[in-house]
């Protein structure tokens, strides 16, 4: 079964640490200066794992 990541884009600040740690997963929006879930579901979960850690903001989280 593979989980489902998204991110709040009111939270979230641009800051692109998502997208650098997982390109596969996360993408920058730079003129929007928020990051985008490409991949939801399927991706590497470690990676994306370290992303919810990562993030400063915690706008990133796991979805049943
Ligand atoms: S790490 Fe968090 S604040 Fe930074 S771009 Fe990703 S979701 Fe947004």
């Amino acid at each position: 079964m593979s989980r489902k990541v998204v991110v709040d884009e009111e939270t979230c600040i641009g800051c692109g640490t998502c997208a650098g740690l997982c390109p596969d997963i996360f993408e920058l929006d730079e003129s929007l200066g928020k990051s985008r879930v490409i991949m939801p579901e399927g991706g590497d979960e470690e990676c994306i794992e370290e992303a919810v850690e990562s993030c400063p903001v915690s706008a990133i989280s796991w979805e049943d």
